[in-house]
């Protein structure tokens, strides 16, 4: 059976993170300076899936994460009948009567995270969005950049459905999940399955929500220190 034989519930496609390492430079004489990375505290929001994630869970030292689109100018012809899915995709790691975890900002403001839209047949590899971010080595997140291909290696056009999934995926990744779900029906397992809605989940959101705990829970949490960043190398690793 030839991909484009599967039935269209069956096709996967896969994503892909990029993550940018950046290690600190500790300069001093003496006393050696170290920065404690927050405590991750895996039981503070159950069900998760934060051990899964190998220590990959980072945190922008702010909330909400800014997410700034930079639209294909023909988006609305693309997208006619649902041109603002991309900010659903976007609220989609928000629970109403709690912090938000994202805001949506023009592009020409300052922002944490940019979402690029290519117009090829998918990505590297066949797939569908990648996120490069770098972190430094307390985990804080300090640039993102997601793209997204709108079309499939094969050629078609995502539809709006898909294309939510997949930017609301790569922005999980953009707000420090810097791994993936090992559950299928969680929207950060690592392939999407096309034309199946797939969302947010509360294991999803918990996941997020154990990396900004200060913001949701009452709980004394150990404070992050606050030393300067000096990044000094990068460092490449990939995560399917
Ligand atoms: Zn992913």
């Amino acid at each position: 059976m030839t991909p484009l034989d599967q039935p269209i519930s069956r096709r996967r496609i896969s994503l892909l993170i990029v993550a940018l390492v950046l290690p600190i430079l500790f300069i001093g004489c003496g006393g050696e300076t170290r920065v404690s990375p927050p405590l991750i505290d895996e039981t503070l929001f159950v069900p998760n899936y934060v051990l899964d994630l190998n220590s990959k869970l980072y945190h922008w030292d702010h909330l909400p994460v800014r997410i700034a689109f930079d639209l294909p100018t023909n988006w609305y012809e693309l997208f006619p009948e649902d041109p603002t899915l991309h900010v659903r995709a976007a609220n989609e790691w928000n629970q109403p009567g709690k912090q938000a975890l994202t805001v949506v900002v023009p592009i020409t403001s300052q922002h944490d995270v940019r979402v690029e839209f290519v117009s090829e047949n998918g990505l590297e590899d066949g797939r569908q969005g990648l996120t490069e971010y770098t972190h430094d080595t307390t985990g804080r997140m300090l640039s993102a950049t997601i793209k997204v291909a709108l079309y499939t290696a094969q050629g078609r056009k995502l539809s709006a459905q898909d294309l939510q999934a997949t930017i609301a995926h790569e922005i999980g990744h953009g707000i420090g999940i810097g791994g993936h779900s090992p559950y299928a029906e969680d929207l950060m397992y690592p392939t999407l399955f096309m034309g199946n809605p797939q969302f947010a989940t509360q294991r999803d959101l918990n996941t997020a929500m154990t990396a900004y705990p200060s913001y949701f829970t009452t709980r004394a949490i150990v404070p992050e220190s606050r030393a300067p960043i000096g990044p000094v190398g990068v460092e490449r690793d990939i995560i399917y």
